[in-house]
């Protein structure tokens, strides 16, 4: 832990912007090599026999690539995470009253997509340590409905997929088999799971290249993965108006989103690299300092750090948790965000879709849970001014 007087000259020194949002509007960063692969995607495409096409070079690379990373058969490439949801809906085919269960802790976008396609959403509870959907819970609320059940790879990290695909194997539906395990990795892409990236496991997976996220292509953009032909089939024909054979529409990338998705695929690794640093350094840089539990990797998991979630303790939970927020943002500039409640909560409508549910456990941790500002371009620097805002913060709430 840092040093009392030097915390008082480090927090003397500049304030960067880098750190001023809990969760920084750019997550991959752009350098010559995008800029130049848009130019020279629009130059090409001015040729009339060339075009903005979709069928081209630009996007099969890209999704050969992206598939190759993940170490999956098919990537589809799409317009966003939000539309790769609804997609992985699609092709359950729910039917009125299905259920799909969903962690409470994580992002509006995954309840909302089951909602979309007629399923109820069932919440389940998440681990406290890893934030991720606890297993145990999950088979609790497993009923003859249950379809799918739909982990979120919670803020960078893995979720238990193994125990989760066996609990599906477990408890089949009547009529359609092992339930569909489904992940969510809009903030986990690069991440690992044992042996395998964020992305083999479970019948599907989606990716966001939103320019928050591990990566982006241009503020926009997601991929599905997986590695059933035929699954891998459907989603190309959504994309695309049905592909004759069913309901389909336009939800595709375009391929100057392409060209850039493979200059930031190949500076992934820089990416996670970088937040994992900032992550390891942090780790010590705050060692010892009693009330703030940091986050956990398991020996399983490869943390890709897309958010830096700490917990403040029970005594803290609530009142001094939100001062301490509003203490780093006012007093010293830096962001923190809460990631994230229960969407029942958080999302009015989502309380309204799934009344009767309330779980307190998930509640409690949400009322604890603070993520601190986390970027792959953070220096040492950064980090030290981070830090020494948080120890300081931490003693002036434990004396208060
Ligand atoms: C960002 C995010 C999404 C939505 O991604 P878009 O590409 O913006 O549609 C979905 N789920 C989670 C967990 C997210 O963080």
């Amino acid at each position: 832990m840092i040093e009392a007087s030097r915390r008082k000259e480090i927090l003397a020194g500049e304030r960067s912007t880098v750190y001023s949002r809990g969760e920084p509007l750019l997550g991959g960063t752009y350098t010559e090599e995008e800029i130049e692969a848009v130019v020279k995607t629009i130059r090409a495409s001015m040729d009339p026999s060339v075009g903005f096409g979709f069928g081209v070079a630009e996007i099969e690379n890209f999704e050969q690539e992206f598939a190759k990373f993940c170490g999956v058969k098919h990537a589809i490439s799409i317009n966003g995470a939000g539309t790769g949801l609804d997609m992985a809906m699609m092709a359950l085919d729910l039917e009125p009253g299905d259920e799909v269960i969903v962690p409470a802790i994580n992002f509006k976008a995954a309840a909302l997509s089951v909602i979309g396609q007629g399923g109820k959403v069932v919440w389940c509870d998440v681990d406290e340590r890893t934030f991720q959907a606890d297993p145990e819970d999950v088979e609790r609320r497993i009923t003859p409905r249950t379809r799918a059940i739909y982990p979120v790879h919670m803020n960078g990290m893995s979720s238990p997929m193994d125990e989760l695909l066996e609990i599906a194997e477990r408890n089949p539906h009547s009529k359609h088999g092992p339930l569909q395990v489904v992940g969510d990795a809009a903030r986990a892409l690069g991440g690992g799971y044992k042996d395998t990236r964020i992305g083999k496991k479970g019948c599907c997976t989606i990716f966001s290249f939103h320019t928050q996220k591990n990566m982006t292509t241009l503020g926009e953009g997601g991929a599905l993965t997986t590695d059933d032909d035929e699954l891998a089939q459907r989603f190309r024909a959504i994309r695309q108006f049905g592909a004759g054979q069913g309901w389909g529409t336009n939800y595709k990338m375009t391929k100057v989103q392409a060209a850039v998705g493979s200059v930031q695929l190949r500076r992934l690794p820089e990416f996670l690299d970088g937040r994992r640093r900032v992550a390891h350094e942090r780790h010590e840089l705050l060692a010892g300092l009693p009330e703030i539990i940091l986050p956990y990797e398991p020996a399983e998991c490869w943390h890709s750090f897309y958010l830096y979630t700490c917990l403040v303790p029970d005594a803290w939970a609530v009142e001094k948790r939100n001062r301490l927020i509003s203490i780093m943002s006012a007093d010293y500039g830096v962001g923190c965000c809460v990631a994230n409640p229960p969407q029942y909560t958080q999302t009015p409508y989502l309380g309204k879709m799934t009344p009767g549910q309330d779980l307190p456990r998930s509640n409690r941790l949400a009322e604890r849970l603070f993520c601190v500002s986390m970027h792959p371009t953070m220096t040492t620097e950064h980090n030290e001014y981070i830090c020494s805002a948080l120890i300081e913060t931490v003693e002036q709430l434990r004396s208060e």
